[in-house]
């Protein structure tokens, strides 16, 4: 046995880089399994055809409605929220798929905590619907096109060696392949292994997040969208864009797949 594998720690980081080996194959298998095989709903497990979800489930998904385009809270008439207005977040726009509600949140939790992957490729074509919708109406208007890349957000790698993928990665792949961007993984890091901000009240997720990611990359001039799959206070997102932001990106902009909406942050974002 060579030292570094004696070494438990080295034992450790082997394993954990063998499984994510095993699991981006399972994950090739599975999606071309998956366009042959019938599927079953993966919220109700009725026979849905070549899809992964039924006709009945996929309409009960919570739509959003008119919302702020920078940070996705309710917003008359789809203008920028005040809450947005009073404390410009760093990043630009934030477009997501759904409200994190029942059947949305069934979806989001089997895959991050059920390890249901093929989950992923579902919420990714959903998240499609949501971008070609935005940015086909931008196209119309000479705005802006497509990013430049998207970025997944990171996990720290504790977290990562726990749960053995990041749900964003796996999300993020289907979009860039969808939409031929380049993903970039490895340019942010988290180098601080912050609480789960679920755990803390929303005043305390600002300060848990600051200086948690790192980046040595010259984003200048890049136009880069960051991929998660909920978004509750943005307060992750906003300290991600910000160093983004410092290392000279032009455009951050937030693409989620399901967005909280509290009475908390509804009111904040209402009020002028
Ligand atoms: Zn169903
Ligand atoms: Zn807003």
């Amino acid at each position: 046995m060579t030292p570094a594998i004696r070494n438990p720690i080295n034992k450790l980081q082997v394993n954990a880089r063998l499984l994510r080996s095993l699991h981006q194959r399972l994950m090739q298998a599975g999606t071309w399994m998956g366009t042959l095989l019938p599927q079953d709903c993966q919220l109700c497990g009725a026979q849905s055809g070549a899809t992964l979800l039924c006709a009945g489930c996929r309409d009960a998904l919570p739509v959003l409605p008119a919302c702020c385009p920078q940070c996705a809270m309710p917003a008359f008439s789809g203008e920028i929220c005040g809450a947005c207005l009073k404390r410009p977040p760093q990043f630009d726009a934030t477009l997501a798929a759904m409200r994190y509600e029942f059947p949305a949140d069934h979806l989001v939790l089997a895959l991050k905590f059920g390890a249901r992957l093929p989950i992923a490729s579902l919420l990714a074509d959903l998240m499609l619907e949501r971008i070609h919708s935005v940015h086909q109406s931008k196209i119309c208007k000479n705005e802006m096109p497509l990013p430049d890349l998207l970025i997944p957000m990171p996990l720290h790698r504790t977290r990562l060696a726990e749960r053995g993928f990041n749900q964003a990665v796996e999300i993020s792949r289907h979009l860039a392949n969808h939409l031929h961007r380049p993903l970039m993984t490895g340019a942010v890091w988290r180098h601080r292994d912050t609480l789960p901000q679920s755990e803390l009240p929303l005043p305390k997720r600002r300060a848990n997040v600051r200086g948690a990611f790192k980046s040595h990359t010259d984003f200048t001039g890049r136009y880069i969208a960051v991929v998660d799959d909920v978004m509750t206070s943005g307060s992750t997102l906003d300290e991600l864009a910000r160093v983004l932001k410092r290392a000279g990106a032009r455009r951050v902009e937030n693409w989620i797949v399901a967005r909280t909406w509290t009475e908390r942050n509804i009111r904040g974002a209402l009020s002028v």
